[in-house]
């Protein structure tokens, strides 16, 4: 059985503040005011709870998911982090992974699927924060393999491709962007539209020649 800690029925008041500082900065971020049936948080006591959810033995690295289409989200609890996860629990951290979760439930907004997932994921890293926590990039050479696979892998660049894409055209475009994406079928039809908004072809070369100006 799933651990039903419900945000809005727990007593902590730390992970409530990091919540509404989330909704605020992502309201910001997505250009959008989420006013009724907001996410809903819940905190998950185990591994285990969580390998039930996803139906499969997760790994250690796994710490969040979320629910897209009912608004919620699942999070490793603060006081089980260390001992159930490989990761090492910090506010900060845990407070860029909430954002994180909730900021996906945002771009679903916009664009209802999951893939490309460097894309998702790259617009969930770099709309929590999470890239002040992360190494600086010196070359992209993998975030595109993520179109359909995840992985460990996946968190490395794509946070970073991303800031890159929204420091060059801006925030607008962006969300053109995703809205624009909404039905694509396949890869060649993706890069199709990501040429047409974005005006180049979907390469490395470009984030690598833009490293040393915006990272
Ligand atoms: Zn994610």
């Amino acid at each position: 059985m799933i651990t039903d800690l419900r945000l809005k029925e727990s007593n902590d008041k730390k992970i409530e503040s990091f919540y509404n500082k989330a909704i605020k900065d992502l309201d910001t971020f997505y250009q959008i005011k989420w006013n009724e049936n907001k996410p809903n948080i819940f905190l998950i006591k185990s591994r285990k709870d969580f390998d039930i959810l996803y139906g499969y033995k997760t790994e250690p690295w796994v710490v969040g998911t979320t629910m897209g289409t009912q608004n919620k989200v699942y999070l490793l609890a603060p006081d089980v982090y260390e001992k159930q996860s490989n990761h090492k629990y910090s506010d900060r951290e845990y407070e860029a992974l909430l954002r994180h979760e909730i900021s996906h439930l945002y771009s679903r907004i916009f664009f209802s699927e999951y893939r490309p997932r460097w894309l998702l994921e790259g617009i969930a890293i770099y709309s929590s924060g999470q890239l002040e926590l992360k190494k600086k990039i010196i070359k992209f050479s993998a975030f595109l393999d993520f179109f359909d696979k995840g992985g460990s892998g996946i968190y490395e660049e794509s946070g970073w491709a991303v800031l890159i894409l929204d420091k060059e055209f801006g925030r607008e475009k962006l969300l053109e962007f995703l809205k624009s994406l909404n039905g694509f079928k396949n890869k060649e039809e993706f890069l199709k539209i990501f040429r047409k908004i974005y005006g180049f072809d979907l390469k490395y070369e470009w984030f690598n020649e833009r490293i040393e100006k915006y990272i």
